[in-house]
């Protein structure tokens, strides 16, 4: 049961922000900020916090960005099966990341797993059977926020759910994954989390307890509940890691580009579109794109469900982050 037996070195310290500048291209300066004074067409607020799933919203859909994180279009009515049974599940894994973050911290996995029903229980078993064992012990930090001001477009955030890291070493991100299956390898590099959680992390570490880290010392581990023994994980590099700061300058230029809801156009209207995007969308009755909600079963990945919730999108303010325990 990897390394539970060994406690971590208990530092307690506030990280509010971790503050560096990402310079945004012109198409005058590949290294210019925007002018002084500028502000983004968008209408965004100028504290806005970009996460991975805002820009993989954007990335699929502009217009999905639009009607979420600028119209703040209310949630409707919950019209799907599809959509409520998605609504549990979810509940439950955000149930299940609780349990664990408790476990990481060293509260007794004993006491944690009594009394829980499936599928709690089977998760939560395992998790203790097969939770990563090799993962760096001197450092963790549960529940971690790190975020990079972008003047003026706000700044990007990400929230992990377990760093486990060594001075000098290797540092791990570890997320807990609670779909119906395991994702796929090649669709989750692409996915936005796998290019803001390594960046940041690289980004911030020189404020972090661990200290500086190379690129190359960082691994991103996908744990799946529904494939425990199955892992999957990403090694970083210093190639990656230009690839990833040119990726979250060009979405920022094209998202700040924008200025009315035309500028953010709905995804191709195809069937391949319709089937993977838009029947999950909660929008997709305004687009008018179809009637029929998609069902779960032939959904690769829950997290990429469009059932995104407008107001929990918009609360990942930093000022909510409590003084963490390490
Ligand atoms: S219904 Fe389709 S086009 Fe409309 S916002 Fe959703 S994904 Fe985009």
């Amino acid at each position: 049961m990897g390394d539970t037996d060994c406690k971590p070195r208990s530092i307690r310290f506030a990280i509010q922000t971790t503050l560096r500048r990402l310079k945004i291209a012109t198409p005058h300066s590949t290294e210019a900020s925007k002018p002084a004074g500028a502000t983004p067409g968008t209408g965004l607020p100028p504290d806005f916090t970009f996460s991975q799933s805002s820009l993989q919203a954007f990335e699929e859909c502009p217009r999905r960005f639009w009607l979420t994180y600028l119209e703040q279009l209310p949630w409707p009515a919950l019209e799907a099966t599809p959509v409520q049974e998605h609504e549990a599940w979810m509940r439950m894994g955000e149930r299940f990341h609780r349990l664990v973050q408790r476990a990481e911290i060293g509260i007794d996995p004993a006491s944690i797993a009594a009394g829980l029903e499936p599928p709690l229980s089977t998760w939560f078993a395992a998790y203790q059977n097969d939770r990563p064992n090799d993962l760096p012990d001197s450092y963790k930090a549960v529940e971690q926020v790190l975020s990079l001001s972008l003047p003026p477009a706000g700044r990007i955030a990400a929230k992990y759910d377990l760093i486990a890291a060594e001075p000098g070493g290797r540092a791990v991100i570890v997320d807990w994954k609670t779909a119906r299956r395991r994702s796929e390898p090649a669709a989750l590099r692409q996915r936005w989390q796998s290019i803001l959680y390594p960046y940041l992390l690289v980004e911030a570490s020189a404020h972090l307890p661990w200290g500086t880290l190379r690129p190359e010392q960082v691994e991103m581990c996908y744990w799946f509940t529904a494939a425990p023994g199955q892992p999957i994980r990403f090694r970083y590099d210093a190639a990656q890691h230009a690839a990833n700061r040119q990726r979250i300058q060009q979405i920022l230029q094209r998202l700040l580009a924008g200025q009315s809801e035309a500028d953010f156009p709905k995804v191709a209207d195809t069937t391949a579109n319709r089937r993977r995007f838009c029947a999950y969308c909660i929008y997709r009755s305004r687009c008018n794109r179809g009637d029929v909600a998609g069902t779960l079963d032939l959904f690769d990945d829950e997290e990429e469900f469009f059932a995104v919730d407008p107001e929990k999108a918009l609360a990942f303010h930093l000022d909510d982050i409590p003084e963490l325990a390490f």
